[in-house]
């Protein structure tokens, strides 16, 4: 059977009743899954009284907070699509969205209000906007909640209708709106299921942000389809999260590379005790194997797995199984998903497929592949072949048991008199040094007109050195002449987007 998502998810949540869906990590605001069933489907009720159109379009622009998933079902119950929004975007951004997207609502939180209104302002074409809190001259959400309206009876096309409209982060360009539809958000979440096991029982940590199509869907749609129970914080500060990690007993951790390289090195987390803790996932930027096993080992925990996948495909094809983590070569960012196909193939000779332990383009093809790009056309066509190929614009390699690691992106690696460094290795052998707590390289070009390598390097706190020498010395007892530092620089912190990914964009741009 063919459920939209917010079945696919909720189907479950009267039966689970009394457990816990959602805490609010910072004060203890709890909703248990009878409310949250009660609770969006009301909403839902209302939405639709309110006005919300099968088809509309309706920002979700909110830190993650327990009334982010009520909002984020009773909207696709209602037939409207959520486009979700940068919670820290300024109006100028969140109105591009506004516009691009052609969104006629907008839910937001108090504090948000002032960025909201002038980002409507700007857009035009907003109905409404409401608030998940409270605020003067606003409906909140709380309001609607007392409506006794029916429930809406909208016939959503599974295959068809489009659930969610996430924004891409922006890493290599202008962040475009990925249409997913219930169907293929629903599919995914089932393809993957069986790789992570959660349940009741089952502590998950919210860290990262609904509104990314990771934590949507590892965070939100998984967990609340399984009966765990998720502890939602609004914002990544690293002792807000140990402290919550410890007073939650959180069990699984879905993170991004910075938080395996703060719970590997930094010296806070020893002041916590994480030992709750039974499983650790990083994806969405490269992580390097010894760092994942510094991580692991500090806190006692099976290997840290990975998962690989992007926001274009609802958003995995690969993942660690958790009954993997052990057998699991090191830096793997898994096997493939059931029901999804994937190619190799070669950089310099498209089309030509490559074999085990080559690197080239990794090309998948499946039922979580994205509808296409709003609006964009010729973008979806440049991403998607006639053959229904995707092409994810990263380099990767297939062990001969079928492990995948990920190299970097095609568009990062660096070529240097003709061969080829990525970016990435050299960043995770820059972290093994004991005084650098942080580096990022970028492809930078030398007097000649060469491209070389140049690292921006952040020293440990209060560390004079390495020096500039002293880094190219250490890079280059390490790897072979052609990927080494050229260039150094050294910064206070790396930029990176709240996935995890380095700017290296805005890295390059300096002078
Ligand atoms: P944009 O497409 O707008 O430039 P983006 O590609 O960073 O931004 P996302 O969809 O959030 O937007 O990220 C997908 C990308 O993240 C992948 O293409 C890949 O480069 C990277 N990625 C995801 N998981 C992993 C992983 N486990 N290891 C390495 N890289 C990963
Ligand atoms: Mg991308």
């Amino acid at each position: 059977v063919e459920l939209p998502i917010h079945d696919a998810v909720l189907g479950h949540a009267a039966e689970f009743g009394d457990t816990p869906a959602l805490i609010d990590g910072t004060d203890g605001t709890t909703l248990t899954y009878a409310q949250v069933d009660r609770f969006h489907r009301r909403l839902a009720a209302a939405l639709a009284e309110a006005g919300v159109r099968k088809g509309d379009v309706l920002a979700l622009h909110s830190p993650n907070t327990v009334a982010f998933p009520i909002a984020f079902y009773a909207a696709t119950r209602a037939g409207a699509t959520v486009t979700t929004v940068h919670p820290l975007g300024t109006a100028e951004e969140v109105a591009k969205q506004l516009t691009d997207s052609a969104a006629r609502w907008i839910v937001t939180v108090s504090p948000l209000l002032p960025v909201a209104r002038r980002a409507a302002e700007l857009a035009g074409g907003i109905e409404e906007i409401l608030v998940c809190d409270s605020a003067p001259g606003h409906r909140s959400l709380l309001d609607l909640l007392a409506c006794d309206a029916p429930e809406p009876s909208v016939a959503v096309d599974p295959a068809a209708d489009v659930a969610v409209l996430p924004y891409s982060s922006g890493t290599t360009g202008v962040p475009k709106g990925v249409m997913l539809t219930h169907r293929q958000i629903a599919t995914n979440l089932a393809q993957l299921e069986p790789a992570i096991t959660a349940g009741p029982g089952e502590r998950v940590l919210a860290v990262l942000p609904f509104f990314h199509i990771y934590g949507l869907t590892a965070l939100m749609n998984a967990p609340l389809r399984k009966g765990a129970t998720v502890v939602v914080l609004p914002r990544f500060e690293l002792d807000g999260f140990l402290a919550a990690v410890q007073n939650h007993r959180i069990t699984a951790l879905y993170v991004a590379p910075p938080i395996v390289l703060a719970l590997a090195k930094h010296p806070a987390v020893d002041g916590y005790d994480l030992s709750s803790l039974k499983y650790v996932i990083s994806a969405a930027a490269p992580l390097d194997a010894a760092l994942a096993a510094a991580c692991s080992r500090r806190l006692g925990l099976p290997p840290v797995g990975q998962a690989y996948g992007m926001t274009e495909l609802s958003p995995g094809t690969h993942v660690v199984p958790r009954d993997a983590l052990e057998k699991a070569p090191p830096g793997t960012v898994g096997k493939l998903i059931a029901g999804t196909e994937m190619r190799i193939v070669s950089l310099d000779d498209p089309g030509a497929d490559l074999g085990a332990g080559e690197a080239g383009e990794i090309l998948v093809r499946g039922p979580q592949v994205m509808k296409g790009y709003l609006g964009r056309p010729d973008a979806t066509a440049a991403m998607i072949d006639a053959d229904g190929w995707l092409h994810t614009g990263d380099v990767g390699r297939v062990d001969a048991d079928g492990w995948l690691f990920v190299v970097d992106r095609v568009k990062e690696l660096i070529k240097y008199k003709g061969y080829q460094v990525a970016p990435a290795e050299l960043e995770a052998l820059l972290l093994t040094h004991p005084d650098i707590a942080d580096a990022a390289v970028v492809g930078a070009t030398d007097g000649d007109g060469n491209e070389i390598p140049h690292a921006h390097v952040v020293r440990r706190a209060g560390a004079d050195h390495p020096t500039e020498a002293e880094v190219m010395t250490y890079v280059a007892e390490r790897v072979a002449p052609y990927k080494r530092v050229r260039e150094v620089t050294f910064i206070d912190t790396v930029p990176r987007a709240v996935s995890g990914k380095i700017l290296r964009r805005q890295l390059r741009e300096r002078p």
